[in-house]
């Protein structure tokens, strides 16, 4: 049966990925695209649609609509803009939806699709650290799955296949320690947006390589890891792990380990979400171990990456402290990006705004719902801009 796919930012690194297997793996010919969706990037949105003959194509933004129409002219594309027309895409029957917007964009959209039974294939972690139990509750009431594409978390599905998830005693996500993990701690106040935007192993968005460099990305995985597999925060851990090869580890209560190690590059586990339960032949690099040598680990410490320590106390705590902890996080990489306060400040918002969100069981005491997680994520970006502006720079 040729399934339909949707894929939600089709123009991002994650979504050039998708579509490249998807074109790779006989494009129109094998899938219906129903519709593909990205930002401000209109003429590669509309070069996807027309290879592989998309019925639409949608532009998170109205004021891009008139140079997506007109880029489709001709085409036969539906073209479509907004967050509105990003609800109503993923309304349109898909079998197969690739969540690969970037920040807490993606989930409204990411809940919709859930909602007519599509599985989710779900790069934006964002949604599962913002609203986890609600994502994985809309999946189980309406009898689908979400498949994780981020690549420690597709390492530790594809190492608990067949396992019984009570004899799992440990898991472990590997984190490259990204641009500047051999930099003195004392430099790392005077590290630059540029400096910040390369990375040593990935090739990603420019948003999660600096939230490498400063560890957020790590600690939202932390967090991934305890909402999509319900394990215990104290038996997560995240080691740093400079080549990348190994993504993640599961210790079992027998005291065997299973590592997945592959090359860094993302169509491995986006491959694994597009052909689950089957493999299929994808075009990753394959490990040589004798050219390797050897691999090495360091401990992750939480003086160099306080967004470490923060993971922790978004775990313990729970409820909407997540969806704050996002929010704040989205809010201080801006104002990083935008030069208002520096690299090390970025925690040091997170922080304020987690604290003065959390007073009274703030962040605790109310129901995980839609309509709070976005609640908060407002209250938090609102904070985090005040907070912003009483930082020296
Ligand atoms: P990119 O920045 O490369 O791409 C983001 C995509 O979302 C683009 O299509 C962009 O459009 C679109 N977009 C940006 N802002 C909005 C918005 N407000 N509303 C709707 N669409 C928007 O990001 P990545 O591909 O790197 O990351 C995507 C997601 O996958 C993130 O959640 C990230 O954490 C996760 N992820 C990424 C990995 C990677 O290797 N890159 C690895 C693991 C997880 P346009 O570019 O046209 O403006
Ligand atoms: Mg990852």
């Amino acid at each position: 049966m040729r399934r339909r796919i949707t894929v939600f930012g089709a123009t991002g690194s994650i979504g050039e990925n998708t579509i490249d297997l998807l074109t790779r793996q006989g494009g129109p010919e094998s899938y219906d695209v129903v519709a593909l969706s990205g930002g401000r990037n209109i003429a590669r949105l509309a070069e996807q649609a027309r290879d592989l003959q998309a019925d639409l194509a949608v532009t998170a933004y109205p004021e891009c609509y008139d140079d997506l129409k007109a880029a489709l002219a001709g085409s036969g594309v539906e073209a479509a803009a907004g967050p509105e027309a990003l609800v109503e895409a993923a309304d349109r029957p898909s079998d197969w939806i690739m969540s690969s917007i970037v920040g807490a964009a993606g989930l409204v959209p990411g809940m919709r699709a859930l909602k007519h039974g599509t599985t989710l294939a779900l790069a934006n972690k964002e949604s599962l650290v913002t609203a986890g139990p609600l994502l994985l509750a809309t999946a189980e009431q309406h009898k689908t799955r979400i498949l994780p594409v981020d690549s420690e978390h597709s390492a530790v599905f594809q190492a608990l296949v067949g396992e019984d998830i009570d004899a799992v005693e440990r898991v472990v996500i590997t984190a490259s320690g990204g641009a500047f993990r051999d930099w003195p701690i004392e430099d790392l106040e005077k590290a630059t947006p540029e400096q910040a935007s390369s990375h040593p192993n990935w090739a990603m968005g420019q948003r999660i390589t600096v939230d490498s460099a400063s560890m957020f990305n790590k600690a939202l995985e932390l967090i991934e890891t305890k909402e999509y597999f319900g394990i215990a925060p104290e038996k997560i851990d995240a080691v740093v792990h400079p080549e990348s090869m190994i993504h993640a580890l599961v210790g079992f209560r027998d005291g065997a380990l299973m590592a997945h190690l592959g090359a860094p590059d993302m169509r491995h586990a986006i491959g694994y979400a597009l052909n689950w339960p089957d493999r299929a032949d994808l075009p990753v690099a394959r490990l040589d171990l004798v050219e390797l040598g050897q691999l090495n680990f360091r401990a992750a410490c939480e003086t160099r990456w306080p967004a470490l320590r923060l993971a922790r106390e978004v775990m313990a705590a729970g409820g909407l402290t997540g969806a704050a902890f996002n929010a704040s996080k989205e809010a201080a990489l801006d104002a990083f990006l935008g030069r208002q306060i520096k690299f090390t400040q970025m925690s040091q918002v997170v922080e304020a705004v987690l604290e003065a969100l959390s007073r009274d069981g703030g962040l605790t005491n109310t129901e995980i719902s839609l309509e709070n997680v976005l609640h908060v994520d407002h209250l938090a970006r609102e904070e985090a801009a005040r907070v912003v502006a009483t930082l020296e720079h």
